[in-house]
C-alpha cells in the first residue's frame, strides 16, 4: 500500500554549495500524489517543483531539479533516497532557499526522523515500474544500466587514483531494510583537491569535515576516519536509490553502476522512458509489495551513530 509520513517533520541546515541556512520540512500529501517540492520562500511564481527525471537539469556536482518557471530545489538525491528507502510514497516537500540542507551528507538524518515520526498507510496499492528489457547508457568510461529482476537490485563500480578510494565494487538487494542498514549513513565524499576547486568557483562553501568525507591520497582528512570502509562506493549507490527515485514509482530491476553519476542515472531514465517496451507499470501484488525497498524497516535497522 502506499504511504505518507503521519505528521509534517522539520530539518534546518546548510546547502552543501551555498553555504546558505535552509529549513526542510516534509509534509503527508494524499495518495498518488507522488513527492514534489515547494519553494516556500518565493510568491508571484509556480512554486512547486516535481521530484522528476524529466524536471532534472543536469549539472556535475549534484542533482537539480527545475520546474517550467525556472524554479529550481537542488542537491534533493540524499532526501529523495530516505524516502523511498523508507517507503514514502507521497509527501509535500517545503524547502525555504533553492538547495536541500545538507545535515551530515547522508541520509541518516532523514530516514532517523522519518521512522520516529512514523508512516500513513494510505490503503491504495503501489504501483511499480518493472523492468522488461535492458537499457544502457555510457558516457566516456561510465555507464549505467537497468535490466530484468523481480527487485530492486544494484550492483556498483567505483575507481579512484587516491588510494584511501581506489576501487570499490558492492552488490545488494534493496529489500527488507538493506538500504536503511547498509547505506545510509554513508557520506558524500570528495578529494582535497576538488575542494579547492570548488571553493575557487563559490561552490562548496557550506561544505566542512562534518559533512563529506575529504580525502587526500591515501589519506582521510574527517576526523573520526569512515564510517565503513568501503562508505564512498555505499554513497554513491545511496545517490543512485535518490535518482532512481526520480522515476516517479520504485524500480523492479538490476541497476548496474560503473563510475556512474547523477548524470548518467538521469541519462538511463531518460533512455527508459523513451523505450515504452522496455518496461510497464504494475499495480504490486503482496509478494511485489514485501519486496519493495521501505517495506518492512523499523528504527532497529538505523546504524548506531558515529
Ligand atoms: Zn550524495
Amino acid at each position: 500500500m502506499q504511504h505518507t509520513v503521519k505528521a509534517p517533520i522539520r530539518f534546518e541546515g546548510v546547502g552543501l554549495h551555498s553555504g546558505a541556512p535552509v529549513t526542510l520540512t516534509i509534509q503527508p500529501a494524499s495518495a498518488e500524489h507522488g513527492i514534489w517540492f515547494r519553494r516556500i520562500d518565493l510568491d508571484g511564481t509556480d512554486t512547486m517543483v516535481p521530484a522528476r527525471w524529466d524536471a532534472v537539469k543536469q549539472s556535475p556536482l549534484c542533482t537539480r531539479l527545475v520546474n517550467a518557471a525556472g524554479v529550481e530545489v537542488s542537491t534533493v538525491e540524499h532526501v529523495m533516497a530516505a524516502l523511498i528507502g523508507c517507503g514514502v510514497h507521497n509527501a509535500l516537500i517545503d524547502v525555504t532557499g533553492p538547495e536541500v540542507p545538507i545535515l551530515d551528507g547522508s541520509a541518516v538524518p532523514f530516514v532517523r526522523a522519518i521512522l520516529a515520526r512514523g508512516l500513513r498507510n494510505q490503503r491504495v496499492p503501489v504501483r511499480a515500474i518493472e523492468i522488461l528489457e535492458v537499457v544502457e547508457v555510457r558516457r566516456g568510461d561510465a555507464w549505467a544500466r537497468l535490466s530484468p529482476a523481480d527487485t530492486l537490485r544494484m550492483d556498483f563500480h567505483i575507481e579512484f587514483s587516491d588510494a584511501a578510494i581506489g576501487r570499490q565494487d558492492k552488490s545488494m538487494t534493496l529489500s527488507n531494510g538493506a538500504f536503511v542498514r547498509e547505506l545510509s549513513d554513508s557520506r558524500t565524499f570528495c578529494r582535497q583537491s576538488d575542494v579547492d576547486a570548488m571553493r575557487a568557483q563559490g561552490l562548496a562553501l557550506g561544505g566542512t569535515l562534518d559533512n563529506a568525507v575529504v580525502v587526500d591520497g591515501d589519506m582521510v582528512l574527517s576526523p573520526g576516519g569512515l564510517r565503513h570502509r568501503d562508505e564512498a562506493v555505499r554513497h554513491k549507490m545511496l545517490d543512485a536509490m535518490g535518482d532512481l527515485a526520480l522515476a516517479g514509482a520504485p524500480i523492479l530491476g538490476h541497476y548496474e553502476g560503473h563510475r556512474a553519476g547523477h548524470a548518467v542515472t538521469n541519462d538511463l531514465l531518460r533512455a527508459l522512458f523513451a523505450q515504452p517496451q522496455a518496461f510497464r507499470m504494475v499495480t504490486c501484488d503482496g509478494a511485489q509489495t514485501a519486496r519493495l525497498p521501505g517495506v518492512g524497516v523499523t528504527h532497529r535497522e538505523i546504524p548506531a551513530p558515529v
